[in-house]
């Protein structure tokens, strides 16, 4: 008998054995790897940034405010518009929006209860509800790579306490019109919690959604944002909801204490300081989204229209493989999802042109057929 005997360990729970690690896109080994698997924003973080996260090491014997009152507050300035006012009551912060998924998850779902979610859409929503022991209810999204809406209302039971909308959605870049999601929202029980998830709001071409509006017309909304993406700050985790006081009280309770560190609040307050200095690079991604996306489809690659930082390439599983080996040759990340297609994160200009004189070398190969 030896002490990693396994049928002697204390088992997990059933859930947790089911469940499949998350699998996170790769990251750089080199530093002329060009890591274009997980969406990250391509620029270092701003300078002010740095300074104000310089400033609170000296300060990391302590634990952060656990009530993240500073941030909160910032958001709810910068959210409240003249006739929306937000409070820092409606305002929760934790550990990444993955964290506060996790959170709203907690909230929400006992074992058996069930989330409707689009598919394909963020990998990381199945992973959390089957945790929770919840049943995942996957809709697949149309043909065009957007939320089918109908079909979500439609699958929507006694048994749903949470409906997450990926908008725009990961992988695909495809988003909702206001109208679609007021429609959507008008269709869906006020007892269902319905989730925003904005993690790439800021690079929409239409602006910010009006997602306080639609959370005082519809209160079973819960916005989520995150300061992964646009902000840069990806490595310091921090992400938020907003949503009506009494739903936004049971968010923090089903929260650890002190997910957010000191690090991570003042770097993003910060960060919302210096909106204009990260909206000139926003501007940059969006103007290269702008060629990339015409140059893949005059390469021949059905793309939909991106809102996000990264374009989507619908692939079969061939042609899926042989793009991402040449992609790799060329030392450049990206994201393929077996069955559906590539993901590839936008970056600077000259990398950008890496990647499409690398997608122009695999639409010349002659492909073996049904592989495009
Ligand atoms: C990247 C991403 C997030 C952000 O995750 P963080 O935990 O905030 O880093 C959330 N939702 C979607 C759909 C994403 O693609």
């Amino acid at each position: 008998m030896t002490a990693s005997s396994p049928s002697l360990l204390p088992p997990a729970r059933g859930v947790v054995r089911a469940v499949p690690p998350y699998v996170a896109g790769r990251r750089a080994s080199t530093a002329t790897t060009a890591a274009l698997a997980s969406n990250e924003s391509h620029y270092p973080p701003l300078p002010s940034v740095l300074e104000e996260v310089a400033r609170a090491a000296a300060e990391l014997h302590r634990y952060p405010d656990n009530g993240a009152l500073d941030l909160r507050e910032e958001l709810a300035t910068s959210l409240s518009v003249s006739a929306d006012e937000v409070v820092p009551g409606q305002v929760v912060v934790g550990a990444g929006s993955t964290g506060v998924l996790q959170q709203i998850i907690t909230a929400h779902c006992d074992a058996g209860d069930e989330v409707v979610f689009a598919w394909r859409s963020f990998e990381l929503y199945p992973l959390l509800v089957q945790l929770a022991g919840a049943v995942p209810v996957p809709v697949p999204l149309d043909p065009f790579d957007r939320h089918d809406l109908a079909a979500m209302s439609a699958a929507v039971t006694d048994r749903t306490r949470v409906v997450l909308v990926c908008n725009p959605n990961n992988p695909t870049g495809t988003a909702l019109s206001p109208a679609e999601l007021e429609a959507f929202l008008a269709a869906v029980p006020p007892h269902v919690l319905v989730v925003l998830d904005e993690a790439y709001l800021e690079y929409s071409s239409a602006g910010p959604t009006d997602a306080i509006g639609l959370l005082r017309r519809h209160p079973n909304v819960c916005v989520v944002r995150t300061f992964s993406k646009a902000h840069g700050l990806a490595g310091l985790r921090v992400g938020y909801a907003v949503a009506a006081e009494p739903v936004a009280d049971a968010l923090r309770r089903a929260g650890m204490p002190f997910t957010v560190s000191a690090l991570a609040q003042r770097a993003a307050i910060a960060s919302l300081a210096a909106r204009d200095e990260l909206q000139e690079r926003v501007a940059l991604v969006r103007s290269e989204r702008a060629r990339v996306l015409a140059a893949l489809r005059a390469l021949g690659f059905t793309a939909p229209d991106s809102e996000t930082n990264f374009v989507w390439l619908r692939l079969g599983d061939t042609g899926r493989e042989r793009a991402l080996g040449l992609l790799a040759e060329a030392d450049i990340l990206a994201r393929g999802f077996a069955g559906d297609g590539l993901r590839i994160t936008l970056a600077d200009p000259a990398t950008n042109d890496r990647v499409l004189a690398t997608l122009a070398r695999f639409a010349a190969e002659p492909a073996p057929a049904g592989a495009r």
